[in-house]
């Protein structure tokens, strides 16, 4: 690949040094730079401090970054000091933007008279928030603070910290003109994401079919009971980037389930609506878990009837119809137990499609013969089709509940996937 413009991300905020807030901003600009053709080298994090700050950014500096992103540091108070700390360091006198003034101006003045508050009062803070280094560009703010871009040997972007202002400023940035010659040329993608594989059996598939030796840039990331594959190429590479996924297609087949970026749950609900057919859920281990994955989708309520949360004996038997024969011969975490909850589900929630999970998911309650991580799970469907799984899951209690959940979904879309249903189109 010819060379890209090359990128350092600063993100600033002692409440992330501390654990207190999960990083949001450095993944979404990740990804963005990575869309723009843009080599990420580095991310730093760093406390409120002062000094901390000035040496984070210093060393960023002398990195010879083409593209520097800051995060945070730019609301109103004084212990927000990202733009002073970048003129300090950069030599660049600070100066009152008047337009940005104006425009913070305006948006306070509506805070104060929705909170009833005194606009004097926000006002010092506005004039902070619309100082800027000589020669930089003021990007609109999408909450009060602005954004900027300063030019230099490394360009500077600087971006509030609320992760939705924080996309939003950087999405206007990106149109911004000083920034066309840094961003490089756009990189295509192929994503697949390969069910129930091993990673390293995906390396050496991936080794066998040539690697990147054309040209390509592959990530091979294992998640949740799948392997994700990136395969990213300029447009003169893509010859060898779709012989890269076409060659791992035809080696994976089937496992190969998707190629976006789209949640499992989002492909079986689109899949489920698309064949005009319902599904309902009986679940022990994972309590409701594989509906709210399925209800987190838009549009789920035309597919999803509903779910039973059978976790007492009792109630798998009066609610769910399971049989106590069936409890008592095999036990409560048994195939046989996941697909009498699958079939109550079913009929009892009227649904095309019945899921049922039962396992154990510690961290007490296993045994030699039923240990910890102990899952079964049963998808039915019309015509006595059904897709049945036994796996024991490592991890502590939410991995177990959060993989059996996946894994059921992943069997609906098995099923859906695999039996022609009367009912498709
Ligand atoms: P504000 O005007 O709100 O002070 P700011 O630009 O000064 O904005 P910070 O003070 O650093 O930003 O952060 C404000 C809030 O935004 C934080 O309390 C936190 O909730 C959120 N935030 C900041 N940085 C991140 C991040 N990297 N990931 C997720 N959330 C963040």
């Amino acid at each position: 690949m010819s060379r890209r413009p090359t990128a350092a991300i600063l993100v600033t905020g002692s409440e992330i040094l501390l654990g207190r807030t999960q990083d949001r901003n450095s993944g979404m600009l990740a990804r963005s730079l990575d869309v723009h053709g843009i080599r990420l080298e580095r991310i730093v994090a760093v406390d409120d401090r002062e000094e901390h700050l000035r040496a984070a950014l210093s060393d960023l500096l002398a990195g010879g970054y083409d593209l520097i992103v800051t995060s945070g540091g730019l609301g109103p108070t004084h212990d927000d000091r990202t733009v002073a700390i970048i003129a300090g360091v950069t030599g660049l006198e600070l100066t009152l933007d008047e337009d940005a003034l104006a425009e913070i101006t305006a948006i306070v003045t509506g805070y104060a008279a929705q909170r009833n508050v005194p606009v004097q009062q926000l006002l010092p803070g506005a004039r902070k928030q619309a100082m800027k280094p000589v020669g930089s560009h003021v990007i609109s703010p999408a909450g009060t603070a602005p954004g900027l871009i300063i030019p230099g040997t490394s360009t500077i972007v600087v971006l509030p910290g609320p992760p939705t202002e924080l996309a939003d400023v950087w999405q206007r940035a990106l149109t911004h003109e000083v920034m066309a010659p840094l961003l490089g040329t756009q990189l295509e993608r192929r994503v697949l994401r390969i069910w129930n594989t091993p990673e390293s059996t995906v390396a050496r598939v991936f080794e066998e079919l040539g690697g990147d030796d054309h040209g390509t840039e592959t990530s091979i990331c294992a998640t949740r009971l799948e392997v994700e594959v990136v395969i990213r190429f300029a447009p003169a590479a893509r010859p060898a980037g779709t012989a890269l996924a076409d060659g791992l297609i035809t080696n994976f087949g089937d496992a190969v389930y998707a190629e976006d970026d789209r949640p499992v749950e989002v492909y079986v609900v689109d899949e489920l609506e698309r064949r005009g057919l319902t599904i309902a859920c009986a679940e022990s281990c994972t309590a409701g878990l594989v509906a709210a994955r399925l209800a987190s989708v838009p549009g789920a309520s035309n597919v999803l009837r509903g779910g039973i949360v059978a976790y007492a004996n009792d109630v798998k038997v009066e609610h769910v119809g399971v049989p106590t024969s069936i409890i008592e011969t095999y036990g409560a975490v048994s195939a046989e137990v996941a697909l009498a909850l699958a079939n109550g589900a079913r009929r009892r929630l009227n649904s095309d499609i019945g899921v049922g999970v039962t396992g154990v998911a510690g961290p007490g309650g296993g045994s030699a013969e039923k240990p910890v991580g102990l899952v079964h799970l049963a998808v039915v469907g019309p015509h006595s089709t059904s897709q049945v799984l036994e796996r024991r899951f490592p991890g502590d209690r939410e991995a177990v509940r959060i993989n059996s959940a996946l894994a059921g979904l992943h069997l609906v879309r098995l099923l859906l996937q695999d039996v022609r249903l009367s009912a498709d189109v």
